[in-house]
């Protein structure tokens, strides 16, 4: 186990949901479903990182910028399509966990560094939502600790395809991410 897949936020809310990315969203389900898959069945470690919020959470930072979304036990805030039933049918494995994050970066008050480092992993690959708002994040925060970075350009979406562009650029350009 070298490599990590960071899964990010690929919820109904984010895809059609409280605060969707829409179709560029829904265009990318078959290709991170089946990423994500091969990452699974290959051994690989997959981290599903899924932002979590709670009703009325007036000290949270996002409560001033956007609409209520995964909240915590909704169906906004469960998978979407068919990664969901993916997850499900994989969860009990030991190389496919779970972690609510509360932030746009997946080790922002989590403990996946903890669980990257104890296995070895050296390598960070990632797909998901918002191409330029939570990979974006996760990505910096990833370079600042030393892992190298792979982007999947047809498993990652945004609601602004400017975003989504620019991200993948500094990616590549400022972060020496491999784009796939
Ligand atoms: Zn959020």
């Amino acid at each position: 186990m070298t490599k990590a897949l960071i899964n990010i936020d690929y919820t109904n809310d984010f895809v059609t949901g409280a605060l969707p990315c829409g179709q560029p969203a829904i265009d990318i389900e078959k290709e991170i479903t089946s990423l994500t898959n091969k990452f699974i069945a290959d051994g690989e470690f997959a981290v599903f990182a899924i932002d979590i919020h709670f009703p009325d959470d007036s000290y949270h930072p996002e409560t001033e910028l956007y609409p209520p979304h995964n909240i915590k036990d909704t169906e906004g805030r469960e998978l979407y399509g068919k990664l969901g039933k993916l997850y499900q049918e994989n969860a009990h494995k030991e190389n496919v966990i779970w972690m609510d994050k509360t932030r746009y970066s997946a080790f922002a008050g989590t403990g996946l560094e903890l669980k990257l480092r104890e296995r070895g992993i050296s390598e960070v690959h990632l797909v998901g939502v918002c191409t330029d708002i939570c990979v974006l994040h996760t990505a910096v925060d990833a370079y600042n600790k030393g892992f190298k970075l792979a982007v999947y350009e047809k498993a990652t979406a945004s609601f602004n395809e400017a975003g989504h562009q620019w991200a993948l650029q500094h990616f590549k350009n400022s972060m020496n991410a491999k784009i796939l």
